[in-house]
This record gives structure tokens, C-alpha cells and sequence, in this order.
């Protein structure tokens, strides 16, 4: 089960405090989507994930110190999220962290933001999800990531691909690659498959899995 408190913690930009909710323990009882996106409880515990301050309107990670400024935060492109317009609060505070991290050159939290902010926008059905994964693509490539968890990305990226419509992309970057790993190859036969129907659905590892059975 879910277990979340609330606890004062401090702003690591204006140094205030604010009661921020903690995640003590989740879990997942189901196959996650093909992006990785886990199935519930813990796919609702993304806003907990990143925090926001209600001080200055920094949005990250309050354990680590910052070199963010305030000026920063009071910049336009931050407080408008460079002018996209989105419908969920949380899909807002994703962006913002994705901006922060852009400014803080950490290429894995800014690709990783930009895919939680994706899955909020599908959340609320906001059609900004589309140029969102289009733009974590932009990041996926430039990653330096260890060896084993190569397999994990090129899954992720075929999925942004495929619901983000670029299914020439797909198919061509990811019809000569094996894995090697059956269902690693197994999801990228199947997103092959649904790129040629220009399917832009959301499916799990467990539709894979089944697909077999019919
Ligand atoms: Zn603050």
C-alpha cells in the first residue's frame, strides 16, 4: 500500500519551510507500461516525486543543495513554462523541473522530468504530451548511461516514438536492433507492429506477455 506524510522541509533556493509530502512506501501490482510508467499504487505517487516550494516556486529535489537562483525562478521562460500551456498542475511542476535541471546541465533528470511530465499530460488528456515526448527524444540520445541499462532506453524510446507518431523513426531505427534479451525483443517486434498501424495507444509489458497467449 500507499503511505504519505507531509513534513516540513526546507527550500533549498529561499531556504523556507513548507510541509512537502513524503513517500514512505508504495508499491506496484501490475506490469508497467511500455515506457516504463509503473502500474498502481505507484503510478499515483508522482507528486511526490518532485516538490515545489510555495515561497519562491522552485520545483526539484529539496535534499541536495542548488545553484539556482531566485532570478531564475522570476525569469520568464520558468514562470510560464516557456509559454506551453498546460491543463495539470503537476504537468506544470514537472516542466519547471526539467527546466531547472536543463539550467543545472544534468541530462538524466532533465530527460526523466520531461517523461514524468509526458505521463501527467496523459493524465489530464492534455494533447501538450505529444510535443513533451518529442522533446524527451530530443535528450534520449545524448545520455551516457551503463551498458546494462541500455535495453531499458531503447525500450523507453521506442514507446516515445511510436506515441509521439513518429513511426517512420521507429521503424526504421529499431528494425535491425536485437537485444537479445526475449522480451526486450519481444517489445520491440510489438511496437514495430503497432508503428505500422500507426497505433499511438498506451500499452503495458503485460499486453506484450499476453499477445502470445492469442
Ligand atoms: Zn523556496
Amino acid at each position: 500500500m500507499t503511505i504519505i506524510h507531509d513534513f516540513d522541509q526546507k527550500c533549498p533556493v529561499c531556504g523556507k519551510l513548507s510541509p512537502q509530502p513524503m513517500l514512505t512506501s508504495t508499491n506496484a501490482m501490475d506490469y508497467p507500461d511500455l515506457d516504463m510508467r509503473p502500474a498502481e499504487m505507484q503510478r499515483s505517487t508522482m507528486h511526490t516525486w518532485v516538490l515545489e516550494c510555495p515561497h519562491c516556486g522552485y520545483a526539484g529535489n529539496f535534499r541536495n543543495e542548488t545553484q539556482i537562483t531566485e532570478d531564475f525562478l522570476k525569469s520568464d521562460s520558468y514562470q510560464t513554462c516557456d509559454g506551453m500551456e498546460f491543463i495539470g498542475k503537476l504537468s506544470k511542476r514537472f516542466y519547471k523541473a526539467y527546466l531547472i535541471s536543463k539550467e543545472s546541465e544534468d541530462l538524466t533528470k532533465c530527460f526523466f522530468n520531461l517523461l514524468h511530465c509526458a505521463w501527467d499530460c496523459d493524465d489530464k488528456n492534455d494533447p501538450n504530451a505529444t510535443k513533451i515526448r518529442k522533446l524527451a527524444v530530443e535528450h534520449i540520445d545524448k545520455l551516457e548511461y551503463d551498458e546494462s541499462e541500455r535495453k531499458n532506453f531503447l525500450a523507453i524510446k521506442a514507446d516515445l516514438l511510436r506515441r509521439s507518431g513518429e513511426f517512420d523513426r521507429l521503424i526504421e531505427e529499431f528494425s535491425d536492433i536485437i537485444i537479445g534479451e526475449e522480451i526486450y525483443d519481444d517489445i520491440i517486434q510489438f511496437q514495430i507492429k503497432k508503428a505500422l498501424k500507426k497505433d499511438t495507444e498506451c500499452y503495458t509489458v503485460g499486453d506484450v506477455k499476453n499477445q502470445h497467449k492469442t
